[in-house]
């Protein structure tokens, strides 16, 4: 008999299973807070549950997490590489700030969008994340934030991957997130970070738990996002910030826009302010990233004179807008620099 593993399951398909076996649904309950509020994920040790039911669950499921191989601290952030039950790598990063523990998870292994500056996107796609293996790598970190009586407070999906490309995975994730019987992490302190595919933001805007949507922009009109992120030319800029607005519309939250400043690319002033007629009276807020330096790329990242700039710019236009301090860069942890996993094994000098 296969087994399944626990951490794909959610209370409803618990309760179908536990009817099943004449339990009692308080049983179900009681299961899930050894789960995920004790941390207890050995069934024989859930003491108040009958014995005949432990036995049960040890038989019907598996507990499997990732395995942590590598662990590197700095600046508040720690960078985890996990490895799967097929020996694959991924990596997960718990950034410890303004008493604040957020986690950004993975979502696949690599990614299959190439956008030309992004590390991930060197290694190409080689499969997507289970939920397993998503709340998994949560669950990893949750384990030892509960040694320290503390717990995940935010979400993002920025790690490895797309998410809207690995949808149907990710959010099951969300609903054990955000439940109360799971994670209990509201869905405003989730956050879902995407290239841009325009049917998929309809959709989320659909779903039950109304995440926050972030959206990679990078650039002010087509002619710029065409070379640095390919799949514009199928959602070209005009019709994702139709499909923005209507998700903030819908959800009555401002989308954030991410813009990673690249050197002489696209941080110029009459790029501010192409931005800044794009956003104009919209329900929109523009997170100002410099570039983290992926040294396969020729870019560079921009200077503290021209970010600065570009930021007075956008205040003069009025655009909401924060320049963010992209954490983790000395340990290779920043956004789009995850990928040591993957090139290091190969023998690439990082
Ligand atoms: N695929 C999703 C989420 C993963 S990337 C997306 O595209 O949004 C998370 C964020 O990091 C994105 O905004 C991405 O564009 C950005 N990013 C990628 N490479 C980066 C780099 N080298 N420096 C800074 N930000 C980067």
């Amino acid at each position: 008999m296969s087994t399944k593993n626990i951490f794909s399951l959610n209370k409803e398909n618990l309760l179908e299973i536990f009817k099943g076996w004449n339990e009692l649904s308080y049983r179900v309950d009681q299961f899930l807070n050894w789960i995920y509020k004790k941390g207890e994920w050995d069934p024989v040790k859930m003491s108040n549950l009958p014995m005949n039911l432990r036995n049960k669950l040890k038989e019907f499921f598996s507990f499997d997490l990732p395995h942590v191989v590598d662990k590197k601290d700095a600046d508040n952030t720690i960078k985890y590489l996990l490895q799967l039950s097929d020996g694959e790598n991924i990596e997960t990063v718990l950034i410890r700030h303004h008493n604040r523990n957020t986690i950004c998870i993975s979502v696949q292994v690599g990614c299959s969008f190439s956008c030309k500056f992004c590390a991930t996107g060197l290694i190409g796609l080689k499969r997507n994340l289970k939920v397993e293996e998503i709340i998994g790598q949560a669950l990893t970190i949750q384990k030892e934030l509960w040694n320290e009586g503390e717990r995940i407070s935010n979400i993002v999906f920025m790690g490895m991957g797309e998410p809207l490309a690995n949808y149907d995975a990710v959010i099951r994730s969300i609903e054990i997130f955000n439940s109360d019987w799971g994670f209990g992490i509201g869905s405003k302190h989730i956050t879902i970070s995407t290239v841009g595919i325009v049917p998929r933001i309809y959709d989320l805007a659909n779903e039950k738990v109304k995440v926050r949507l972030a959206i990679s922009l990078h650039a002010p009109d087509n002619e710029f996002r065409n070379q640095i992120i390919p799949i514009n030319k199928k959602y070209p800029i005009e019709e994702l910030l139709e499909s923005a607005w209507f998700y903030a519309s819908v959800t009555k939250r401002r989308i954030t826009f991410e813009y990673v400043l690249i050197k002489d690319f696209n941080d110029r002033i009459e790029h501010a302010n192409k931005l800044s007629i794009l956003l104009k009276g919209k329900p929109a807020h523009v997170n100002l990233i410099s570039w983290n330096k992926v040294k396969e790329y020729p870019w560079e990242p921009s200077d503290i004179y021209s970010i600065r700039k570009f930021k007075e710019i956008l205040d003069k236009n009025g655009i909401n807008n924060t320049l963010r301090i992209s954490y983790g860069c000395k340990i290779r942890a920043g956004c789009g620099q995850l990928r040591a996993t993957y090139l290091g094994m190969r023998g690439i000098e990082l």
